[in-house]
């Protein structure tokens, strides 16, 4: 596959090139037109094999495509990371192939005050990068309403679960709308993993890279 027969948007192809990326990774080739059609995806994937983008890339095309303005407090995708250096690192995937759009984005994670975050919540935000324990703390004080959420990316899983944040994830993805997009991402497929996957995830593409 090359990514002109992905048919991304202009913008995110623009964003591609300006990134010098020739060709999509196995992930991203085996995932972005499902996850573009608006399948559920289950990728077993390390970080280094382009994983980030293969979720980045089909959410940034629909926000894209959908040109909705930015509510406050309410998120139209929700990406969950294990950890702030993760949670930054997406964040910075998100601007660089959203370069050409103009989206919102909004980072909230643990470890700092929450008064720039909760700020920058009430401007509006049409992606929402969070660790768990912090977006579950914004959601209880009414910082965060989950009820327009369209599309929802888990990442490192498994991490996420040796950490000891599954509490909390239940707690999250029971508050998310029935009808929406997950996208779900862990290097490795322990039975645990397997299990929230399924309680996640409809009919979802499997990929195994
Ligand atoms: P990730 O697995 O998401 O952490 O990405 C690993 C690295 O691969 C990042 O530095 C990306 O910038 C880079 N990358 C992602 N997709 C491509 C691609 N299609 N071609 C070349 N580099 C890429």
């Amino acid at each position: 596959t090359t990514f002109e027969e992905l048919d991304l948007i202009a913008p995110l192809q623009r964003a591609i090139s300006d990134q010098k990326y020739t060709t999509p990774t196995p992930i991203q080739s085996q995932t972005i037109p499902a996850a573009l059609e608006g399948r559920d995806v289950l990728g077993c994937a390390q970080t280094g094999t382009g994983k980030t983008a293969a979720f980045a890339l089909p959410i940034l095309d629909e926000l894209g495509r959908q040109k909705r303005k930015a509510s406050p407090n309410r998120p139209l995708v929700l990406v969950l990371a294990p950890t702030r250096e993760l949670a930054i690192q997406i964040g910075e995937s998100f601007a660089t192939y959203g370069k050409h759009l103009r989206l919102r984005q909004v980072l909230v994670y643990g470890g700092v005050s929450q008064g720039n975050q909760v700020r920058a919540l009430n401007r509006g935000a049409h992606i929402l990068v969070a660790t768990p324990g912090r977006l579950l703390d914004l959601m209880n004080q009414g910082f965060i309403e989950l009820d327009q959420l369209e599309m929802f990316v888990l990442d490192e899983a498994d991490r996420m679960l040796d950490m000891g944040f599954l509490p909390d994830l239940k707690r999250i993805i029971s508050k998310l709308p029935r009808d929406r997009q997950s996208l779900f991402f862990s290097a490795t497929m322990p039975p645990k993993i397997v299990e929230l996957s399924r309680s996640l995830l409809d009919d979802p593409i499997s990929v195994n890279v």
